[in-house]
């Protein structure tokens, strides 16, 4: 494990070296929802965890990230119907492609209807 890091990590350094950049894309449905240019030392990282390195780059935790990759990308209101059952609507500009930081700023709030 150690010495298949060791590869790596020179690997990158060669590449580094040539000067290539390491850039990580992130496509959501409608297309490219963001590009990071890496260091090679999150380039390194990025191969054993990519959602801590995403997460640490979106600002938001990392637990939050894959929350975030798992779900349909949508926030739905928080509020309850007079059923009592939650409200399916999403919130206010929640209904499209959300980005991890946006989709997690958008965590509890409220549709239109229930004054989001
Ligand atoms: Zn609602």
């Amino acid at each position: 494990m150690v010495k298949n890091n060791d590869a790596l990590s020179e690997a990158l350094d060669t590449l580094a070296d040539a000067g290539i950049s390491f850039i990580v894309t992130g496509e959501g449905r409608y297309g490219s929802m963001w590009q990071f240019i890496l260091t090679k030392e999150d380039a390194l990282e990025y191969c054993r965890d990519p959602a801590t390195v995403m997460a640490r780059h979106h600002g938001i935790g990392r637990d939050q990230f894959i929350a975030w990759f798992d779900s349909d990308r949508s926030v739905i209101c928080s509020a309850r119907t007079t059923q009592g059952r939650r409200c399916r609507n999403p919130v206010r500009g929640g209904y499209q492609d959300c980005g991890p930081r946006e989709w997690v700023e958008l965590q509890g709030g409220y549709c239109p209807v229930h004054g989001g």
